[in-house]
């Protein structure tokens, strides 16, 4: 046997097992198919400033694991408060939305739509049963910005919101406290969490099989085996079939493959040399069925200021088409239709293309209309010598670094008990 355990993925779940198998006996080799680690955290570093391209935020940093490991490792991070300002029209004075506020108000509004689906003989999208809960709107203004939280809830599940399962919407848990980034890049973790693991790079993974005592599994550059087997792809390679099982996966596990759905979230990301817009957390414009961008992210550090535009759903997938100067056009002109135009142009400009990417083919999960959390547990179902990890088997914390990273330990923890 080559190890123990053999750990496919040196994304945040495989980083996380392997690591504490590490304080274990077991002997373990990590094989990614990237040329680098980290995966979804991605810190593009070929200009001048570190751009994140991939996760972006701790997600509440109170009792947040990566809290945890940005302090052990000495990593800077910086607070963000999520408030918008929301442009109801162009030229009109913004409205600035305090996160805080939505969060209860629109929070409640959600929960009385899951609820409504719930009760209902079958589950609706997002959108139709936030309509069925809608209050009356008093003028335009306020139906902007019902719509424009609608959005933004898609937004953050990766998913137009007609494809998201209201009855599952507000599933999951969240660690309390602040949003926080890190201006010097995300992989600063991945990349310390990666020091001292055997993880072997540029190894793509195309199949598993059972062996008596263990698993081979085969890479591009040969083959390996293992006692156990961690397997943390994403949820888009495991939908892909990228990976062949021998024997086949339980039909289970297929179904659930099958059922969650591999949400696209792109990032337009505009590095200017001074700040033009309000200093705020996003600036929302008035929203239209043609706007590629959906919301914009304020970023400030003592690098230079800089600005991500966020698209969803078809419009993500409307964006990778585009070239980069096109997409950058378009992001400019909707920046300007709400703070104006000063004449700036980014002097860096980057954008993510996760849907095409061959090594996740999507962002992060959701659950879509008729599905539901169950799947994410039965993904995290170990089969005979199989384990399974990565962000699409947390029902706690799918979609996030830390539930990718949690799930990594769950297992590390199940082999190291068995
Ligand atoms: C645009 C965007 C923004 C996000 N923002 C946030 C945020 O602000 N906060 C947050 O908490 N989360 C965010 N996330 C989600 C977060 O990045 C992911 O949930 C998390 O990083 C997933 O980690 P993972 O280990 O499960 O998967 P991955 O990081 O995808 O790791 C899986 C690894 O498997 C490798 N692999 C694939 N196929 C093979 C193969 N055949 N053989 C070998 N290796 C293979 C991949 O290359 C990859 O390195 C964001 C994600 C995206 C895309």
């Amino acid at each position: 046997m080559d190890a123990s355990v053999i750990i496919i993925g040196a994304g945040m779940a495989g980083l996380g097992c392997a690591e504490r198998l590490m304080g274990s006996s077991k002997s373990v080799i990590v094989l990614e198919a990237s040329s680098r680690v980290g995966g979804r955290v991605y810190t593009n570093r070929s200009s001048s400033m570190p751009i994140d391209l991939g996760a972006q935020w701790i997600h509440g940093d109170q009792g947040n694991p990566i809290t945890a490991l940005a302090k052990k490792f000495g990593i800077e991070s910086l607070p963000f408060i999520h408030d918008t300002l929301y442009y109801p029209l162009s030229g009109q004075e913004p409205l600035h939305l305090n996160n805080d506020t939505i969060e209860e108000e629109f929070g409640s509004c959600l929960q009385k739509a899951s609820l409504f689906a719930s009760n209902a003989s079958h589950d609706l999208s997002l959108k139709d049963a936030m309509a069925k809960v809608s209050p009356n709107f008093k003028n335009d203004t306020e139906k902007g910005i019902w719509d424009a939280q609608i959005i933004r809830t898609g937004l953050i599940n990766a998913g137009d919101p007609w494809s998201i399962s209201a009855r599952h919407i507000q599933k999951g848990k969240s660690f309390e406290g602040s949003d926080r980034w890190f201006p010097d890049g995300y992989d600063q973790i991945s990349q310390k969490l990666a020091r001292g693991i055997d993880i072997r790079l540029n190894h793509s993974v195309f199949s598993i099989t059972k062996i008596e005592n263990g698993v081979m599994v085969d890479t591009n550059q040969g083959m390996f085996t293992a006692q156990k087997v961690v397997i943390t792809v994403p949820l888009g390679i495991l939908k892909g079939r990228v990976i062949e099982f021998n024997p086949s996966l339980p039909s289970s596990k297929l179904k659930a493959i099958q059922m969650l759905e591999m949400g696209v979230l792109n990032k337009t990301v505009m590095v200017f040399e001074d700040r033009f817009w309000p200093r705020t957390g996003h600036l929302m414009p008035p929203q239209s069925d043609s706007l590629l961008h959906k919301s914009f992210s304020c970023m400030e550090s003592y690098h230079k200021p800089f600005l991500i535009g966020w698209s969803v759903g078809e419009k993500a997938l409307e964006l990778e088409k585009l070239s980069d100067v096109i997409c950058s056009e378009r992001a400019l002109s909707t920046i300007r239709q709400m703070v104006g135009d000063t004449g700036e142009n980014p002097i860096v400009f980057e954008a993510s293309r996760w849907a095409a990417d061959l090594y996740t083919y999507g962002s992060y999960s959701f659950v879509p209309v008729n599905a539901s959390f169950d799947e994410y547990d039965v993904l995290s179902q170990p089969f005979e010598s199989l384990h399974f990890a990565g962000e699409a088997t947390n029902s706690d914390y799918p979609g996030t670094v830390h539930g990718a990273y949690l799930s990594g330990v769950r297992e590390a923890e199940r082999i190291a008990e068995s």
